[in-house]
């Protein structure tokens, strides 16, 4: 191997050489500025519904303890709008995300409020089974552009079979 016409070995000036390295270098490893654009917030773990594949460990909805704190979310927040990505992709994740509505709304309110200053794309998922979805959390959707990820398997597949209503004051 030539290690001169790699840069690795020069007889002269190392200057150049180093200049040319850095800017391969950066190009090389330039998706990383985008690295860190999607955000999962897992705002709480507790869930309406005792689906049999469940992947999390979910909780009932009379659980205590397993919600996400506005302070914690605002320190979340913080963080995310530490990455050097011009993107921002928050998603709400859960358990049923809906049951912690208010730091939902918290939440969005504060990254919409820091990114007045610094202009990124920021955008908002909820990934939701819809079951305790109204009017005023739909009002709140729109006004602020939240994309929903939800599943539809209920049309292909007997209610009872896959999915069981996990809160305990259901009937
Ligand atoms: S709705 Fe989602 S979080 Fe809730 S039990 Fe089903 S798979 Fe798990």
């Amino acid at each position: 191997m030539n290690l001169k016409s790699k840069h690795f070995l020069t007889d002269t000036d190392v200057e150049q050489p180093i200049k040319l390295l850095a800017t391969k270098y950066r190009t090389k490893k330039g998706f990383l500025r985008d690295f860190t654009s999607l955000h999962m917030m897992v705002i709480t773990l507790r869930c309406n519904q005792k689906c049999n594949y469940c992947q999390v460990s979910s909780e009932s909805t009379d659980a205590h303890k397993f919600d996400m704190s506005e302070t914690t979310a605002k320190k979340v927040i913080e963080t995310i709008f530490k990455s050097p990505s011009q993107n921002i992709k928050i998603e709400f994740q859960g358990g049923e995300p809906l049951i912690n509505w208010k730091t939902i709304e918290h939440t969005v309110n504060y990254a919409e409020k820091l990114n007045k200053f610094q202009s990124r794309n920021l955008q908002f998922v909820i990934c939701t089974n819809l079951i305790s979805i109204d009017e005023k959390k739909l009002e709140f959707i729109k006004e602020h552009k939240i994309d929903i990820s939800t599943s539809l398997e209920l049309i292909h597949i007997p209610f009872t079979a896959k999915r069981v209503f996990g809160c305990l004051s259901s009937p």
